[in-house]
């Protein structure tokens, strides 16, 4: 069975396109509180994997247990109210629309009482934007922010949702330095807050400095999984890294 210290359990997870295993018989177990890190080559799996998880992709085989609840084939909007949050590589919000309007679409939760109250809905998505510093640009529309704040503002979205796992798909993608040390620092917040980050992302230095846990994929297939520190010192991640 699935301890309480285990928010995601999934096992022996694929995802063939024809005759690609694009994922390829993955376990995962990740942990409450804490980043964990998905990384791999170009082209091993990981955003696959993340699009399986959060159900855009109907998985060919294995089983997605959130929370004690098997998710594997509930549909995407059914697995976000079951507490999967997460963003995009690409940036998804409605650019004519404020940043408190597209935050207030992920603070809805249908089915529950606070869920279906304007003033809460409110008030759960201004929080949201004021724990990612944007809270005095709540009116504004999102076309108007740098990439950086876009970015934030699709974190507060999903936060908004008080997921039990939250899936950031490259989360440092097309972010310059200085928005890459704000990411770093909010993701540090996000989880002292004692929310749990699966974060994909090929940025090395990121994920050294926010993992604590971390699996590799290459061709598909899991080939280390552990502490970080561990992790990366393999030398089967290693080699995938060089490409020998
Ligand atoms: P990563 O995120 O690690 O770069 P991906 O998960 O994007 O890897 O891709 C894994 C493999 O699956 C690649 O060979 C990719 O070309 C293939 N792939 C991904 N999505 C599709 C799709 N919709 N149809 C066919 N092949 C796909």
């Amino acid at each position: 069975g699935q301890g309480a210290d285990t928010v995601l359990e999934v096992r022996g997870l694929s995802k063939h396109f024809g005759g690609l295993k694009a994922v390829d018989e993955v376990d995962l177990t990740i942990r409450r509180g804490g980043v964990h890190a998905l990384i791999g080559p170009n082209g091993s799996g990981k955003t696959t994997t993340l699009n399986v998880l959060s159900g855009l992709y109907k998985a060919t085989a294995g089983s997605i247990v959130l929370d004690g609840r098997d998710i594997t084939n509930l549909p995407p909007h059914a697995r976000t109210q079951a507490g999967l949050g997460r963003t995009f590589q690409n940036i998804r919000l409605w650019r004519s629309m404020t940043a408190l309007e597209n935050v207030m679409v992920g603070a809805e939760r249908p089915g529950s009482p606070a869920g279906s109250d304007p003033a809460a809905l409110m008030a759960r998505a201004r929080a949201a934007l004021a724990f990612v510093e944007l809270e005095d640009r709540a009116d504004e529309v999102v076309a108007s922010f740098s990439y950086g704040h876009q970015r934030a503002v699709e974190i507060a979205r999903a936060l908004a949702g008080d997921p039990a796992l939250l899936l950031l798909d490259e989360p440092g993608a097309g972010l310059n330095s200085s928005e890459k040390v704000e990411l770093r620092n909010l993701l540090k917040r996000i989880s002292a807050r004692g929310l749990t980050i699966l974060i994909i992302d090929h940025d090395m230095t990121l994920v050294s400095e926010v993992a604590q846990h971390i699996t590799v994929l290459n061709f598909g297939r899991r080939i280390a999984d552990g502490y970080s520190a561990d992790v990366l010192k393999h030398p089967d991640v290693i080699a995938a890294y060089l490409g020998a």
